[in-house]
């Protein structure tokens, strides 16, 4: 069954904006889900829908088979879904292991038990990542990496990642792509935001494009049809 189902989800803001005009979307567990669009097409307000932001005007959402209403943000998170913004809010005066461990319940860890998680996540990421080194000492592409290692610290089990890559240079591109697919693997699943349809398809397979709050395109939900 999909870890995330949104079926007919409309949004519609007090201003009488229509954002989302009836958006169903799968994304199965362990998969990487691109989520292409223009600006304005709805892809931010999919993902405040989504992480618990906003709920939706209509339609439903189901996560790991159960139908949910996200009271908050902090509910979504701690059912397993995590969210990373291009502006990543992490705290640049403090070290990447402190970072890694600031969201919710990483200072009731021992200070052993933290650096052995640690390398745990860092050996699952695929990419070396120092924990002593200040964050505001790290690349914007390592910073990413960061991010994703508080997601996985925090127990995610699909990270959003919205537009990640629009500040970072073609490698550092790559490294990200490297790890996303590397946990994927693993069994942590992606929705990976991008303008670009291109840049996707170097990703993953599984796409869905949105146009004026519209699907216009799903592929991959054939796939996912197959096995279920
Ligand atoms: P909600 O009731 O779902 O929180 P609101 O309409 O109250 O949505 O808007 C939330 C925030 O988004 C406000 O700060 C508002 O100023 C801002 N906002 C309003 N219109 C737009 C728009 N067209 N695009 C982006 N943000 C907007
Ligand atoms: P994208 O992320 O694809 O650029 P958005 O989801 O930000 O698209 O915006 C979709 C539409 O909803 C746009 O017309 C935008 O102006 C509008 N919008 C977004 N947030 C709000 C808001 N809080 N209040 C009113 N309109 C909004």
């Amino acid at each position: 069954e999909p870890l995330l189902e949104l079926t007919d989800v409309t949004k519609t803001f007090p201003n009488g904006t229509r954002a989302l005009r009836g958006v169903s979307l799968r994304v199965a567990p362990g998969s990487v889900h691109g989520l292409v669009g223009a600006n304005g097409a709805g892809k931010s307000t999919l993902i405040k829908v989504i992480a618990g932001v906003h709920p939706p005007t209509t339609g439903s959402l189901t996560w790991q088979g159960a139908r949910r209403s996200w009271r908050d943000p902090g509910a979504a998170r701690r059912a397993g879904l995590a969210t990373i913004h291009q502006h990543i809010p992490l705290v640049e005066t403090l070290s990447v292991l402190e970072n890694v461990f600031l969201d919710r319940g990483g200072f009731r860890r021992t200070p052993v038990g933290r650096r052995e998680e640690f390398a745990d996540l860092v050996e699952r990421l695929g990419y070396p990542v120092e924990a002593d080194v200040l964050v505001g000492d790290l690349s914007i592409g390592a910073r990413q990496m960061v991010a994703i290692l508080q997601a996985l610290a925090a127990g995610a089990e699909l990270v959003v990642m919205d537009e990640p890559t629009a500040s970072l240079s073609e490698g550092e591109r790559r490294l990200v792509f490297d790890a996303v697919r590397r946990l994927s693997g693993q069994g942590t699943a992606f929705l990976y935001i991008s303008h670009f349809l291109d840049e996707i398809l170097d990703l993953t397979g599984q796409v869905t494009v949105l146009r004026d709050g519209r699907v216009v395109l799903d592929r991959g939900t054939a796939e996912l049809d197959e096995e279920t």
